[in-house]
């Protein structure tokens, strides 16, 4: 078993601190070989309270490709949290896929949660579903287990939505077209509360089987709805899927989506507002989940959280005006206020 604090050392070839993602506390390495467990934990920040943020278990091309994915994701958790006005720092944890995820894998990942001694509360993410961690909290009490944080989130997301097609075109959801990649645990809630708002929902997945039971005159099933002409795209997939390139293949007036990082970097933000597509950010608008998730440690009563909810859509208004009136994208316009 190795445990190790990798924030200020060369590890596995790259030197950590040097990493062009890095302005963290901490950076942890853990692996176990009897259980193949190989696991990175990122602190970003710890300043406003314990830092949380989910567990992601996919496979990684690489040592550096995982490093990557973790810097990125613990600073979004960081500026989300902050943006949501919640007190809690921004982490995330990785798992590099090998074998099966055995619950084994689970409770080593429970003794690395344990070394951290609560500066760091973990969550699921993708690969890692509620079940796995009510399973991991049998041993470590360093995870929220007791919330599902998708529908939080697809319910924040909606109401950020529905703001957004308003701000623009100062009309309601009622026949606007928008398409909405991936049916997982949020995009799936979400087709739902548009199409029952009357807005005309394209959804994809490329696991055809989210789409099999889906049964509504206002959802339409299409292979690749990431360019399908219509007001508003929300990707609730994967990240970094806009690139220089593939915007040219967008036919949206507005994103706004619930996938982290969905800007290869962030220089696209300003490449999308020369093409005249409003960018809303997810760190602004994919709070939802963290909100939910803490509302039991926080002692928050379901009117709290439907404002706190609510309020993701007011900080939409604001700096959709802020940058319309200042001629700066939205990611710009909330940089600038997170400083
Ligand atoms: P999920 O794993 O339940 O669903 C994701 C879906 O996207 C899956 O059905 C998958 O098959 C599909 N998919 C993957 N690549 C695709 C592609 N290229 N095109 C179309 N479909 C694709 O995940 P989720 O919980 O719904 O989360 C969606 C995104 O939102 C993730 O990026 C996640 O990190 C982010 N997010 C989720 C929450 C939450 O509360 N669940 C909170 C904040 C952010």
């Amino acid at each position: 078993m190795i445990f190790k604090d990798i924030t200020d050392i060369n590890f596995n070839g790259v030197d950590i601190s040097s990493h062009h993602e890095f302005n963290h506390e901490k950076v942890y390495y853990y692996e176990d070989q009897e259980t193949q467990l190989k696991s990175l934990i990122a602190i970003h920040s710890t300043k406003e309270g314990p830092a949380i943020g989910g567990c992601r278990y996919r496979q990684y091309d690489s040592f550096e490709d995982g490093l990557n994915d973790v810097l990125r994701l613990s600073k979004g958790m960081t500026d989300k949290n902050n943006v949501a006005g919640i007190p809690f720092g921004g982490g995330k944890a990785v798992i590099f896929k090998q074998g099966n995820k055995s619950n084994n894998l689970l409770k080593s990942f429970a003794s690395f949660l344990n070394r951290l001694n609560g500066t760091y509360i973990s969550a699921e993410d993708i690969g890692i579903t509620l079940e796995d961690i009510i399973f991991i909290r049998e041993h470590s009490e360093h995870v929220f287990d007791n919330v599902d944080p998708g529908p939080f989130t697809a319910k924040g997301l909606f109401y950020a939505i529905e703001q957004a097609i308003q701000t623009y075109f100062s009309e309601n959801l009622v026949g606007k077209k928008i398409a909405i990649q991936g049916a997982g645990s949020v995009g799936r809630r979400l087709s739902e509360y548009l199409a029952s708002s009357g807005a005309h929902v394209f959804i994809s997945d490329i696991d055809r089987s989210k789409l099999s039971d889906i049964d509504n005159r206002n959802i339409t099933c299409v292979d690749d709805s990431f360019s399908v002409e219509c007001d508003l795209f929300s990707p609730c997939a994967v990240g970094a899927i806009f690139t220089k390139d593939s915007i040219n293949n967008l036919k949206c007036k507005i994103i706004a989506g619930g996938a982290n990082n969905q800007l290869l970097d962030a220089s696209i933000a300003e490449n999308l507002l020369e093409k005249g597509i409003v960018f809303i950010p997810d760190t602004l608008i994919n709070s939802g989940g963290v909100i939910g998730l803490t509302k039991d440690y926080l002692k928050r009563d379901d009117v709290e959280i439907e404002q706190a909810l609510r309020d993701i859509a007011n900080r939409v208004k604001n700096l959709m005006v802020e940058s319309q009136e200042r001629s700066i994208s939205i990611y710009q316009a909330l940089n600038n206020r997170n400083l």
